[in-house]
Parts: C-alpha cells; structure tokens; sequence
C-alpha cells in the first residue's frame, strides 16, 4: 500500500479547501510578523485572520491617557512612560500635546528605569505608566516593591495592566480559535488556554519565528476540521504547563484583579489588575486623589471594532487618510504592535 505523503504547514495552510474559517491572532507582535513575512498572502480565501486584542497600547483606554495629562499638568508630575503611549489621543490631547505644554513627560524602557530616575530626583513626584498584559506586569511590580522598600516618597504608579484570559470569554464567537500570545503563556502556563477548552474557547499557544507560526496555524486548521474541542501548546520551547512561577508570585504579591475598561470593548469584569491596599501609597489614583475619568475617543475612529475583529482597518473612513502613522487618530495607528499601523506599513 502506497504510504500517504506527510504534507508540511505550509501546504496544509495553502491546500484546505473545507468551511470558511475565521483564526485570530490575538497578539500585535504576531499581526505585524504575519504581515512582514507574507504569510498573509499564502491563505486560501477560505482562511480569515482576524486581529485582535493584544497590542497593550492599544487596548488602554482614552481616560488613562486623560488621568496621566492631569497628573502631568495639574499635579506637576514627571511621567515616565513606555514610549509608544506619549502620542496617543487623549479626549484634548495627547501626552506629547501635554509636553508641549510644559509637562515633563519621559519615555523609558522599563520600570526599573522610572524607579531609579524618582531615587535621583527626590524633588520630584515620579508616576510611572503602567500598561501591558502578564508579560511586563511583573516587571511594574518588581519597581513597587523595590520604592516601597527604599522608602521612595516620590514614586508612584498608574494602572491600567491587563490579564487575557477574561477578555478570551468576553469575546467568545469572535472566531473559530485563537493564535494566543507565546509571551503571555510564558508568564501563565499552557494551563490557562486548557482551561478555556472546557469552556468551549479553542485555540493554540504560538511562537514567533514563521516556522512557529505557520506551525500554529496549520494545526489550528487541522484541530478545527477535526470539529472537537482542542487546545495545544506550539510553543513548548518557551510555554510550560505552569508557567513562570516567580512572575506570578511578584504578580501575586502586588497586585489583586479588578475590572477593567478596554478601549472598544468596554469594561470587562476581573480583566485588570490594581495595586493591593498594602502598597496603595505607590497607586497614583489613590496618592493624588484623582477624579473619575471618562475619555471620550474621536468619533471616526473605529479602534474598538478592528479590536474584536468587527471590521479591517480599511473599513475605517480615516484610515490612511485622516490617520496615519504619523498623525494617529486612534490607538491602533501608533503602536508598533498596532492593527491599523501594521495594516498601513504592509497592506495600502
Ligand atoms: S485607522 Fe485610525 S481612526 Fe481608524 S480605526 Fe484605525 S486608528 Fe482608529
């Protein structure tokens, strides 16, 4: 009997001809790579790939940008800020128009940074923007603990950190599955996505080499032609079933889980994450009393559909027009990790 040829991803991706299926890759990083290495123009027209919400920047919401603008301009703050977050719209402005303005707003790598620059300036109140998912929260925790052990009177943070796992429920039906964010398994485990197999939410751990992710995508495909409930960890070079133990501990340490506002998708229950009460003198919110914020985004833009997959950047009236790269009108346009900027870079 003549033995069946194995076929590679690549032609497993190129060959399915069966139901139309929509995969999202959930991560910025993985949209931008899938662009950049053309990967998007092997896909049968039966294989959609839907961007979703995994670009931090994108995901935090106008009145964060607003609530960092009054500590900047009404508390005399200095913010120091992941670089990416300084042009993005506020309700008036952004932290750039605010810079303009006089306020001192410092881009930094890490939040260690930001904790050193407040120990060498005592005579000023150090904030520091803390966005991001499981991946870089530990390293916003690791700056509290070390103020707080210091005794740094001067530095405090803002929180708008986020965990995925809520936001995979919240948007449940989206797609057929998920490509989930290798970085963020890394800090989880594998053992979070089994869990929400049981739930009848499927998807794949993913890499980020093109060997990784043509790999994930085509046992995505094979697991959804399959037509039973799945979950796999293509990613076991860097994703282990636990996860990083000591991120979660500092995590764990730190801070609690609270509902969050996503920009687009609105607030979802127990997606973020706050400082606990023990290092509330280290949340900006608490230390300067701020008021409620609610930002109000340009009404053009459509950030929060191309979030949840609801429409492509080119469905935006703006898109290219109105807002580019340099000139973002929302959001997704600025980040490196953005949809609409990763749309505008490889796909005008
Ligand atoms: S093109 Fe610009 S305005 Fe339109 S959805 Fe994207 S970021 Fe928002």
């Amino acid at each position: 009997m003549e033995e069946k040829k194995k076929l590679s991803a690549r032609e497993i991706i190129e060959n399915y001809d069966g139901p139309k299926l929509r995969i999202m890759e959930v991560c910025g990083t993985h949209t931008h790579e899938i662009f950049r290495l053309g990967i998007r123009n092997i896909l049968p027209e039966n294989i959609e790939l839907i961007s979703g919400p995994g670009c931090p920047v994108c995901v935090t919401p106008v009145g964060f940008i607003d609530e960092a603008i009054m500590l900047a301009l009404e508390h005399d703050c200095t913010i120091m800020t992941f670089g990416d977050l300084v042009r993005v719209p506020g309700t008036e402005m952004s932290l750039a128009g605010a810079r303009a303005k006089g306020a001192r707003i410092q881009p930094v790598y890490t939040p260690t940074d930001a904790y050193e620059y407040a120990k060498e300036h005592p005579e000023e109140q150090v904030v520091f923007l803390a966005v991001g998912f499981e991946t870089t929260t530990p390293s916003a925790c690791m700056a509290v603990q070390m103020a707080k052990k210091d005794g740094l009177t001067n530095f405090s943070i803002l929180t708008a950190n986020k965990t995925m796992t809520n936001a995979y429920r919240a948007l449940k039906g989206s797609a057929d599955a998920y490509l989930y964010p290798g970085h963020v398994n890394a800090i989880t485990g594998a053992k979070s996505c089994e869990q929400l197999a049981d739930e009848g939410i499927y998807g794949v751990i993913c890499g980020f080499t093109a060997k990784e992710i043509l790999t994930a995508l085509a046992v995505t495909i094979v697991k959804l032609q399959e037509g039973k409930p799945f979950f796999k960890n293509c990613y076991p070079r860097v994703v282990t079933q636990e996860g990083s133990i000591s991120g979660q501990k500092m995590i764990e340490e730190t801070m609690e889980p609270c509902d969050s506002e996503w920009r687009g998708l609105g607030i979802i229950p127990q997606s973020g994450l706050q400082l606990r009460e023990e290092y509330a003198a280290y949340d900006a919110r608490k230390k300067f009393a701020l008021p409620k914020v609610e930002g109000k985004p340009n009404p053009a833009c459509r950030c929060g559909d191309v979030l949840q997959g609801k429409c492509k950047p080119s469905d935006c009236k703006v898109f290219g027009t109105g807002c580019t790269p340099l000139h973002p009108v929302g959001a997704c346009m600025v980040s490196n990790e953005g949809t609409c900027a990763a749309w505008y870079a490889y796909n005008r």
